[in-house]
């Protein structure tokens, strides 16, 4: 057994460079200036061939602010439930009405062929998300919206990169956003973009957030000191030997202190306005280094689809596993690798017991929490993908003999 193994479940896309950058322009202050998040957008635009790009604190807000643009108060937003709270909390802050709307349960996005009988007469959008960089059937959809006159917006915050028919995920639409967070493909410790095709949308979205402040030092650095932590935790050398340890230790007896660490959404709660610690600009540091990194996210693509490969490969043959899709044409970017599997539970223990670090999906159906009870749906496929999904890893990082000994784990615990 390798001694740098097993690899943690999540790793960030971090780089060295990137502390060595942040905290003498945090200490300085010069974090703000340069015309960085210009440049940035002007990369962008070109590269998605898409007209305008606004730079965002975090994705979220740039679906607050884009809904809000174009949106009515009142005006439904129809919306797969399969994704974090807080997309619901920004829909309803910008005075939208979430309209949730059952997923395919092969590839955990929304179900074109469920949409249409939701379309009411205050519908305004469709908002696609594509999750864990799986693209979302974005033919259909825009068949729908044109249909209906509905605008077509993109959640692609997991799906910076993908292609699906000669056009970029986060420009196939109308609107959509990608998020540069910790945990995201390309990071910048926090931020996003807002794309669009839509003049007046660009225009307001803009103007607000030109209103709001620079992000702060403070929290700037606190997000900074946090991913310096998480990448210490997932090291090749303390991960192993002790925070594997201590997880498996929690997970096996149950201890809640240790198992919240890493399980949860911690904050599923309603939001009916936008809190005022969201309002913040994206730094010239952020984009700088959003810009540095634009040249290897096609590297890292590259890796995680061998990854995924393996997995297609290794778990085909176990009909009591869902897999995702094998598609090799750049529409599935397999930001994780998520399969599914009624008693995940089991499973993961069996896992955990083999020396294996395995993530269950934490994202809830977002369409049963109590927060959003008045706007719920009955959404079974989601509930059940939710309950049984696995992320598997296949970060940049992740070593192809430790896909091997997933797979082999897996195989054992179906007895293949
Ligand atoms: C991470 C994520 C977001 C939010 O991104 P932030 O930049 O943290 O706001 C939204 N939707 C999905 C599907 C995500 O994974």
């Amino acid at each position: 057994m390798s001694v740098f193994s097993p690899q943690p479940r999540f790793r960030i896309y971090s780089r060295t460079r990137d502390y060595f950058q942040a905290m003498p322009a945090l200490a300085t202050g010069a974090y703000a200036a340069g015309d960085h998040c210009e440049t940035l957008e002007k990369a962008l635009t070109e590269h998605l061939g898409v007209p305008y790009a606004v730079g965002m604190p975090q994705a979220r807000v740039g679906l607050h602010l884009a809904i809000k643009a174009s949106v009515p108060q009142g005006g439904e937003v129809i919306l797969s439930p399969n994704t974090i709270a807080d997309v619901i909390n920004m829909i309803i802050s910008a005075g939208a009405v979430p309209i949730f709307c059952d997923i395919n349960p092969v590839t955990g996005n929304i179900d074109p062929d469920l949409i249409e009988p939701l379309i009411s007469s205050k519908t305004v959008a469709i908002l696609a998300t594509h999750l864990y960089g799986l693209v979302a059937p974005m033919d259909r959809l825009r068949e729908i919206s044109t249909r209906h006159n509905l605008i077509l917006m993109e959640d692609a915050a997991q799906a910076f990169g993908a292609k699906f028919e000669g056009g970029y995920a986060g420009a196939l639409g109308d609107v959509g956003v990608f998020s540069f967070g910790m945990a995201k493909n390309i990071m910048a410790f926090f931020g996003g973009m807002v794309l669009t095709s839509d003049k007046k949308i660009a225009d307001r979205v803009r103007q607000e957030i030109t209103s709001y402040p620079i992000i702060s030092r403070k929290k700037l650095g606190k997000k900074v000191l946090s991913c310096l932590i998480k990448d210490l935790m997932s090291s090749d050398i303390f991960f192993p030997h002790l925070l594997f340890k201590i997880f498996r230790h929690g997970y096996r007896k149950n201890i809640k202190s240790i198992t919240r660490l890493i399980e949860t959404e911690l904050d599923l709660y309603l939001k009916e306005s936008l809190p005022e610690d969201y309002k913040s600009q994206f730094s010239a540091l952020q984009a700088k280094l959003v810009l540095e990194k634009l040249e290897s996210v096609d590297l890292d693509f590259q890796h995680r689809l061998s990854c995924a490969k393996m997995y297609h490969d290794g778990l085909s043959d176990i009909h009591e596993i869902r897999l995702p899709p094998m598609l090799e044409d750049g529409s599935h970017v397999y930001n994780y690798y998520p399969i599914g599997y009624k008693n995940r539970h089991e499973l993961r223990l069996f896992m955990m017991n083999q020396n294996r670090d395995i993530a269950l999906q934490h994202i809830k159906n977002t369409a049963d929490l109590p927060a959003f009870e008045r706007w719920h749906q009955d959404c079974p496929n989601c509930r059940k993908w939710a309950n049984e999904t696995i992320m598997l890893p296949n970060y940049g990082k992740y070593r192809l003999s430790e896909v091997e000994k997933n797979i082999s784990s897996i195989r054992a615990f179906f007895k293949k």
